[in-house]
């Protein structure tokens, strides 16, 4: 479901950058999921960063005005709407805000650096065959996170060792420094240097994680999916993205669904669809079809005169609905007439009887009837 750019950024076809910029942040102050718990905002704050990246983009733009969302994905900016990455989220937000804060979004900055913080969120492209798009299927899947180290507990200090005030800063973080310069005394705040910027010193870092109290750690997820998933589809595993901070809690990971195409088959949500060469004598005279379908096969009952582009419906043959699989959606069949190549004798003496039964039967060029009609309206 593309929505229009414009719409979602609420400005008119002609604003100016300025104007898009200016609709943008106002909107996007208003819907980041940080300051927003509607149920919908983290969705809607998304589509304004999508409308934004490609609206403030004079390129982009161009091609989205002459083809639309469409145009945008084929050009090879790549993004659909599910490739739209926490990372350039992110980084379309710090350029335009500079030093608006929101706390820890997706692991951002913080002013408080013992506060708790969230940890980042994953995410892992999954491709699965089209035959289990069909079934449903159960994934074991490897993933690298920043689990807390149990060692240390996430503290980051050995065992039995503490962690102190820093000196440096009285535990504060920061540390000023005052230069003199032409225009007069010129005071600079700066992370501490002793501390990083922690307000705390680690005695004796912890030996297993070094100090970070979080470690990278593999762990196998065994994942359910379910039938009539579609490409695109992004499912939410809670809490297996990375560690938080300080006790906060941990980030989630999303795997994003990819089917692959079918050999045979074409999908549209729950319907498949393909083509069945047919001859033209089975076209003409009809006939009972073997086709296949996702159990195997079916019969078709092709009628007499059957037109090539024809399109059969058997119902419900196509995939289960995702959000309601007892249900399936339906296959459709189109009716590719194929031209003889390659006749035997035979078959050539057949056709040219038939081609004198056409021609005994004197039926006029409809074509050139027409014309002559025209014809006779100039004179
Ligand atoms: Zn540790
Ligand atoms: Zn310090």
């Amino acid at each position: 479901m593309s929505q229009d750019y414009y719409e979602i950024l609420g400005v008119e076809k002609t604003a100016s950058k300025d104007e898009i910029k200016r609709a943008f942040r106002q909107l996007a102050r208003k819907y980041h999921p940080d300051v927003n718990d509607a149920p919908d905002a983290e969705e809607k704050f998304k589509q304004l960063g999508k409308a934004y990246e490609v609206l403030s983009d004079d390129e982009k733009r161009a091609v989205y005005d002459r083809y639309g969302e469409q145009g945008i994905n084929q050009q090879g900016f790549g993004q659909s709407q599910f490739d739209f990455g926490f990372g350039g989220l992110d980084e379309i937000f710090s350029s335009l805000f500079g030093d608006f804060d929101f706390g820890g979004f997706g692991g951002g900055r913080q002013s408080d650096p013992n506060a708790p913080s969230r940890g980042s969120d994953l995410r892992l492209d999954l491709e699965i065959d089209f035959e289990e798009a069909f079934t449903g299927t159960e994934k074991d899947i490897e993933i690298d996170h920043l689990e807390e180290c149990k060692r240390c507990s996430g503290s980051g200090a050995e065992p039995g060792s503490k962690k102190t005030t820093c000196q440096t800063c009285g535990g504060r973080g920061q540390v000023q420094r005052t230069t003199r310069t032409m225009m007069g005394h010129f005071t600079q705040v700066t992370p501490c240097p002793n501390c990083q910027g922690s307000g705390t010193v680690i005695e004796s870092p912890c030996r297993e994680c070094k100090g970070e109290g979080r470690l990278n750690t593999k762990k196998k997820i065994s994942l359910k999916i379910p039938k009539g998933v579609e490409s695109g589809v992004k499912m939410r595993v809670s809490q297996a993205g990375d560690a938080g901070r300080n006790g906060g809690p941990s980030g989630d990971l999303y795997v994003v669904v990819y089917v692959k195409e079918h050999e045979v088959f074409q999908r549209d949500g729950a319907n498949i669809y393909f083509a069945q060469p047919v001859s033209v004598a089975q076209a003409v005279l009809g006939d009972n079809l073997t086709i296949p379908t996702m159990e195997g096969e079916t019969v078709l009952k092709l009628h007499p005169s059957s037109q090539h582009g024809e399109v059969f419906k058997v119902k419900n043959q196509g995939l289960p609905y995702l959000n309601n699989p007892s249900q399936r959606g339906d296959l459709f069949v189109k009716i590719d007439v194929m031209m003889p190549k390659d006749l035997s004798k035979e078959e050539q003496k057949l056709y040219q009887q038939l081609l004198e039964l056409e021609k005994k039967k004197g039926e006029a060029n409809p074509l050139l009837e027409k014309i002559k009609s025209k014809f006779a309206n100039v004179k």
